[in-house]
């Protein structure tokens, strides 16, 4: 489903190159949930940016969902994202003037999908996180946890084969963190989505499959 092959990632700055990856190796496949640790600065975000074809890598190849990747530019490369991808991050990234609902639909607007079919699809989304009761709220009249499962519906509504989540309990306690992570473990095993999860948090990255180390911008693990 994922295949990183050989993958360097240089960032360059007028005086500094910086070797966030070197000739990583990783294959992730279909309905795996894998996580990946390893300390601030290891290069957690730059792959996870580069399977979701965020970043483009210095060298080496990227396939997704059995094509490889040679363009990073363009529409194409956007629908593909659109359809192919869930992104989920640590700080939620909610559009605070759109209610639940509005958000929950933002994918498929970009797909074009009418308006009756996209309300019927994010309706399914947010009671697939048990938030049915909160599609006409904004943002900020929801706690921490209630904002992600916001986030995960929003991830989900177009069923995307893969999702992609850069510290989704990051900044919850622990209590809604192990109910964020029962979601991603029900959406795993229920529709066999593949999830890559970076995490700080070992007790999370015990709930799944398997779990990959960096260190440096090296798998060490
Ligand atoms: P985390 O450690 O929680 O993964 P970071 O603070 O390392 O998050 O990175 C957050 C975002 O900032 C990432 O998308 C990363 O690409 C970007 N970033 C990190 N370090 C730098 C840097 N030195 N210069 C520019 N952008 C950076
Ligand atoms: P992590 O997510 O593990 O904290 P990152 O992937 O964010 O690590 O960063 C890996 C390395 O690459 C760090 O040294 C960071 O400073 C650097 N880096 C990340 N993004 C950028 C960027 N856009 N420009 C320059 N350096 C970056």
């Amino acid at each position: 489903m994922i295949e990183i092959k050989n993958v360097s990632k240089a960032y360059r700055t007028d005086t500094i190159e910086t070797l966030a990856l070197q000739k990583m190796n990783l294959s992730v496949p279909s309905g795996e949930f894998l996580s990946i640790m390893g300390p601030s600065g290891c290069g957690k975000s730059t792959l996870l940016n580069i399977m979701g074809l965020i970043d483009e890598p210095s060298e080496g190849t990227v396939t997704l969902a059995g094509q490889q990747i040679t363009d990073y530019n363009g529409t194409r490369i956007a629908r593909f994202r659109n359809e192919q991808l869930g992104f989920i991050f640590q700080s939620f990234h909610l559009i605070n003037d759109l209610t639940v609902v509005d958000n929950v639909e933002l994918p498929l607007l970009y797909r074009k999908v009418g308006s009756k079919e996209r309300r019927r699809l994010a309706t399914e989304a947010l009671a697939h996180v048990g938030l049915s009761n909160r599609s006409t709220h904004f943002p900020n009249q929801l706690s921490g946890g209630q904002k992600q499962r916001v986030a995960i519906a929003r991830a989900i509504v177009g069923r995307p084969n893969i999702i992609l989540a850069d510290e989704p309990t990051g900044n919850l306690d622990s209590r809604m963190g192990d109910e964020i992570m029962d979601i991603l473990l029900k959406l795993n095993e229920d529709l066999g989505t593949t999830i890559v999860m970076v995490t700080h948090d070992e007790r999370m990255a015990k709930k799944t499959h398997r779990l990959v180390r960096l260190s440096d911008g090296e798998r060490v693990s």
